[in-house]
């Protein structure tokens, strides 16, 4: 031990230093999300399935949001009205009508509207797809046209109306909602399977040319996820075997995807950009 006793100052930086690292220490959470919270997303297809999931964990974390749909009658409509109202008991601001994710200039003014509306843009979630299933040999033009203008075109549409915002403010978050029938294909899906691929060379494009500002775009590849569209549109015996196939054995719930829509525009997720997420339960291996 020194005989040289500590200055008062000294002791003092000791004795603060004691106390820090005596402090009982604070559970963080596992999601650094916070830096959400007053930030505004725009989710396309936002009205029901995982597009809702996604607006609903979103406005959790406290994000303004703004969604699309497409208004094709009465159902449509009161689905998109009750994803409004349950945002709005969140205490967030919500924008929300239908807009053709196929027509560029709808796009445009909707992303004109949301930030005039909310305030800005900080997050894009291209979610809007459809599939119309056959083989290529018997898929009409307009079959072809409109998955390809859905899934591909529209979040083209998108990405490009943000950008100027996002790059003005250095600062930005797009996920892509691919699939895994972007990564892999089955029969009778050439339309599904090519919009998807090109939605992944999107998302890398997009993340080379926006990066150098700060914008990070990434792709979530789901797989068979229990939705109104799949449990509508696929029949029971190839949902047994996309649940046998997994090596979860089981189905995903739109939250699932939700979660890592949410990591990804988290700051937890900052040094990830041009990557794509299987979220398939392992269904893909
Ligand atoms: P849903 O059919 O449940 O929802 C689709 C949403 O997109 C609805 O809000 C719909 O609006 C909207 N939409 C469709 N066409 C347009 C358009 N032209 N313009 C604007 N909005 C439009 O789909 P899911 O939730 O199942 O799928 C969401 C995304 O996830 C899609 O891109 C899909 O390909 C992808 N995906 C889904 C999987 C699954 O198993 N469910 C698996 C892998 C990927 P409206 O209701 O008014 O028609």
């Amino acid at each position: 031990m020194s005989d040289s006793p500590l200055s008062e100052t000294a002791t003092e930086a000791v004795e603060a230093l004691l106390d820090e690292v005596t402090a009982e220490p604070q559970p963080q959470p596992l999601l650094q999300a916070e830096n959400l919270s007053g930030k505004v997303a725009i989710v396309s297809g936002g009205s029901r399935g995982i597009g809702r999931a996604v607006a609903l964990e979103l406005a959790r974390c406290g994000t303004h949001v703004a969604f699309c749909y497409l208004d094709v009658g009465d159902e449509s409509r009161r689905e998109a009205e009750e994803v409004a109202s349950e945002l709005r008991q969140m205490a967030v601001r919500v924008f929300f009508r239908s807009c053709d994710v196929r027509e560029s200039s709808e796009v445009g003014s909707f992303v004109a509207e949301t930030d005039e509306e909310l305030g800005g843009i900080d997050v894009l979630v291209n979610n809007a797809g459809i599939g119309r299933d056959s083989p290529m040999w018997r898929m009409a033009d307009h079959d072809w046209e409109a998955v390809i203008r859905t899934n591909l075109d529209g979040a083209f549409y998108f990405t490009r109306a943000v950008a100027p915002f996002m790059r003005a403010q250095e600062y930005g978050k797009i996920v892509n909602i691919t699939s895994v029938y972007g990564i892999r294909t089955e029969f009778g899906i050439s339309n599904y399977s090519s919009s998807k691929a090109g939605l992944i060379g999107l998302t890398r494009s997009s993340a080379v040319e926006l990066g150098p500002k700060n914008i990070n775009v990434n792709a979530v590849a789901p797989g068979y996820v229990r939705t109104t569209r799949l449990t509508e549109g696929v029949s029971p015996e190839i949902l047994d075997r996309a649940r046998e196939r997994s090596a979860l054995g089981r189905l995903g719930d739109p939250r699932d995807v939700a979660g890592v829509v949410l990591f990804l525009c988290s700051e937890a997720a900052r040094h990830i950009t041009g990557a794509v997420i299987t979220v398939d339960g392992g269904y893909v291996l």
